[in-house]
C-alpha cells in the first residue's frame, strides 16, 4: 500500500471554511495598521541563528530549546524565525532605516518555536507584529498600546485585560536584580530546575515561571516597580496617564516580566481566562538596547506581537464568527448547448464586480441546486438552451424560496442583481 503522509507535529493546515476567519483577522489588522500611519516591511522566514541568539538572549526559553536551526550547505547555521523583532533590526540596519529618524512598522506571517503542542500553542504559528523606531517616548508607548487596543476593539474581542509594567532600566535594574538574586538564593533548594538556572543567568525570568512552587516563592519577591530610577517612574506614569487620557483601562501588574531578554522600562500583556494557561493574546514593550547590540548607533524601540491563533480561538470562544459565503451567484446549466454561452455570462458578471460559481461537469439540475446551496450564493441563474439563444437567463432566490422566479435579459441583469443585492 502506498505510504500516507501527515503534516509534520505542531504544523496545521488552514482550511477554506477557517481561511475566512483569518482572512477576516488580517484585514481588520492592516486596517488597524494603516490607521496609525505604520507600513508594511516583508523580510525572511530564515536569518542566521548568531542573529537570534544575539538579540533574544543565551537565557531565554526560545534560544535555549524552541529554535528550528540547522546548518546550511554554505550560509552556516540558520534558523527559522522564531519571531520578528531580531530580523525587522538586522533588515532595519542592512537598508539604513534606523539611522537617526522614526520608523512606525509592522508584519506579520509564520514563526516557528520547538514548543509541546497543544490548544493554542503550535509550531508554527503566525503573528501580528508592530514596531516603531527612533521614539524614546512616552508619547509613543501610548500609542504603540492605544493601537493593540483599537485593533482587539475591532475584532469584537471582549472581556480582555490590559496588564502593564515598567521594567526600569540601567543601575537601578542592576539594584534590583542583586535584591531579587538575594531573596531567591533563600529558597534555591525549592526552585524547580529551570529557575535555579536562570538563578544565574536571568534571574527576572524566574518571576516568570510557569511551575507552581517556584510561582509561590516569586509570589513575595521584591518588587521591580519599587526599585524604578525616576526616569523610568516618570515614564510609566506618563503612560498611565496617556492612557487614562484615551479611556483605556489597565492595571498594574509589577509581575509581568516577558520572555525575551532585550525589554526595558514598558511591558505590557492582553490576557485572558477563556483559553486556559495559554491565556497571553498580544504582549509587547520597549526595548532600547536592541539596536545598538545589534551593531547600529542607539536608537529607542518599542512593539508588540500577537498570536493570530490565539485571536481566533477566543474569536470561536465567543460564537460570533459566521464565515462569508464564497459566491454571490451560482449559474446553473442545463443542456451541453447552454455550457460555452454560461461560460461567457459568468465573465460578463465577473467584469460588473459579482463573484460567480459557474456550474461545470455537468448535472441535473437539482444536483446543481444542492451545489449552489453549498456555495453559499444568494441567487442562481439558470441558464438553458432557450434562454441562451435569446440571451436571457431565469434569475432565482435560494434563501427565499417563496419568491418567483423571473426571467431577465443579459444586459439587464448586472442592474437587477443589484437591487436584488440590495433589498436582502
Ligand atoms: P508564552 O508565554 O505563551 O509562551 P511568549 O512570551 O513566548 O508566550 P511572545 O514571544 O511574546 O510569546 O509572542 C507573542 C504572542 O505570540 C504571544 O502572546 C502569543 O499570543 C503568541 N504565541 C507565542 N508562542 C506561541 C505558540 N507556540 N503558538 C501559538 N501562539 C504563540
Ligand atoms: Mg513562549
Amino acid at each position: 500500500m502506498a505510504q500516507k503522509f501527515q503534516s509534520v507535529r505542531g504544523f496545521n493546515d488552514i482550511l477554506p471554511a477557517d481561511t475566512v476567519i483569518w482572512q477576516r483577522v488580517e484585514a481588520a489588522a492592516r486596517e488597524t495598521f494603516t490607521a496609525y500611519g505604520y507600513g508594511e516591511i516583508r523580510i525572511p522566514l530564515l536569518e542566521s541563528t548568531a542573529l537570534f541568539k544575539r538579540a533574544i538572549g543565551d537565557a531565554t526559553d526560545v534560544v535555549e530549546k524552541e529554535m528550528f536551526s540547522f546548518d546550511d550547505r554554505d550560509s552556516g547555521n540558520l534558523t527559522l524565525r522564531p519571531e520578528f523583532t531580531a530580523g525587522l533590526v538586522r533588515a532595519g540596519l542592512e537598508h539604513g532605516l534606523l539611522h537617526n529618524q522614526q520608523q512606525r512598522l509592522w508584519c506579520m506571517g509564520p514563526v516557528f518555536r520547538h514548543e509541546r503542542p497543544q490548544a493554542g500553542r503550535y509550531r508554527q504559528f503566525h503573528q501580528l507584529d508592530v514596531e516603531a523606531y527612533g521614539i524614546p517616548g512616552p508619547d509613543v508607548d501610548i500609542e504603540i498600546v492605544a493601537l493593540s487596543a483599537r485593533l482587539l476593539r475591532r475584532l469584537g474581542l471582549a472581556d480582555l485585560t490590559l496588564e502593564l509594567n515598567s521594567l526600569g532600566e540601567g543601575d537601578a535594574r542592576v539594584a534590583y536584580r542583586a535584591a531579587l538574586v538575594e531573596y531567591l538564593e533563600r529558597y534555591e533548594s525549592s526552585l524547580d530546575e529551570d529557575s535555579r538556572r536562570r538563578l544565574k543567568t536571568n534571574p527576572l525570568r524566574v518571576l516568570d515561571s510557569k511551575v507552581p512552587a517556584t510561582q509561590e516563592i516569586a509570589r513575595d519577591a521584591p518588587l521591580l516597580l519599587d526599585h524604578l530610577d525616576s526616569v523610568s517612574r516618570a515614564h510609566f506614569d506618563a503612560l498611565r496617564q496617556g492612557l487614562e487620557d484615551l479611556g483605556i483601562d489597565y492595571v498594574v501588574n509589577p509581575r509581568i516580566v516577558r520572555g525575551l531578554d532585550y525589554y526595558t522600562r514598558t511591558v505590557f500583556e492582553w490576557t485572558t481566562t477563556r483559553l486556559g494557561s495559554q491565556g497571553t493574546v498580544l504582549a509587547g514593550g520597549r526595548y532600547d538596547g536592541l539596536v545598538a547590540q545589534l551593531g547600529g548607533s542607539p536608537s529607542p524601540a518599542i512593539g508588540w506581537a500577537s498570536g493570530i491563533e490565539r485571536l481566533i480561538l477566543l474569536l470561536k470562544a465567543q460564537g460570533d464568527i459566521e464565515a462569508p459565503p464564497l459566491a454571490d451567484i451560482y449559474v446553473c446549466v442545463l443542456g451541453e448547448q447552454a455550457q460555452r454561452p454560461a461560460a461567457r455570462l459568468a465573465e460578463q458578471l465577473r467584469d460588473s464586480g459579482f463573484s460567480v460559481v459557474l456550474n461545470v461537469g455537468g448535472g441535473k439540475l437539482p444536483a446543481q441546486f444542492k451545489r449552489a446551496d453549498r456555495s453559499g450564493a444568494r441567487f442562481a441563474l439558470v441558464l438553458g438552451d432557450v434562454e441562451a439563444a435569446a440571451e436571457q437567463v431565469q434569475v432565482k432566490s435560494l434563501r427565499d424560496a417563496a419568491s418567483p422566479q423571473e426571467t431577465c435579459t443579459w444586459a439587464e441583469l448586472p442592474a437587477r442583481l443589484r437591487s436584488l443585492f440590495t433589498v436582502l
